[in-house]
């Protein structure tokens, strides 16, 4: 089993930010892995079309790895807000689900759980 995770390390936001940014306006979306319960780098799985991540998200499902802690995607827009659709996949997912929207910062981003439900993640800055 995965460590309950309790932050998500800076440069995995700056990296999450960045890969929003060039893959803007398709959405990117990743998994996430954990160390030591800390969010440290983004699984990106071969074959992922970036695009309308809602239509395919449903086809990642499987586990990859135990070390897999959750999921990251971005918004092309100004909300982090969860649509029905990333909803449905946190609930089938379990795990710590981040999404980013525009502009793509430091605080742009939010985190929640496999309920949907916002969760406060601390920024880790000196790992
Ligand atoms: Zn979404």
């Amino acid at each position: 089993m995965t460590n309950p995770v309790v932050g998500v390390d800076v440069d995995l936001i700056d990296g999450l930010n960045e890969a929003a940014r060039s893959t803007y306006p398709d959405e990117f979306l990743c998994m996430l892995r954990e160390e030591d319960g800390i969010i440290t780098e983004m699984v990106i799985l071969p074959g992922t079309v970036f695009g309308d991540s809602h239509s395919f998200l449903n086809q990642w499902m499987a586990p990859v790895d135990y070390s897999i802690a959750g999921t990251a995607h971005s918004h092309p827009g100004f909300s982090n807000e969860a649509s029905d659709a990333d909803l449905d996949f946190f609930s089938n997912m379990g795990g710590v689900h981040l999404i980013t929207c525009q502009p793509y910062d430091r605080r742009s981003w939010r985190a929640y759980n496999s309920r949907g439900e916002t969760i406060d993640l601390p920024v880790i800055y000196d790992r």
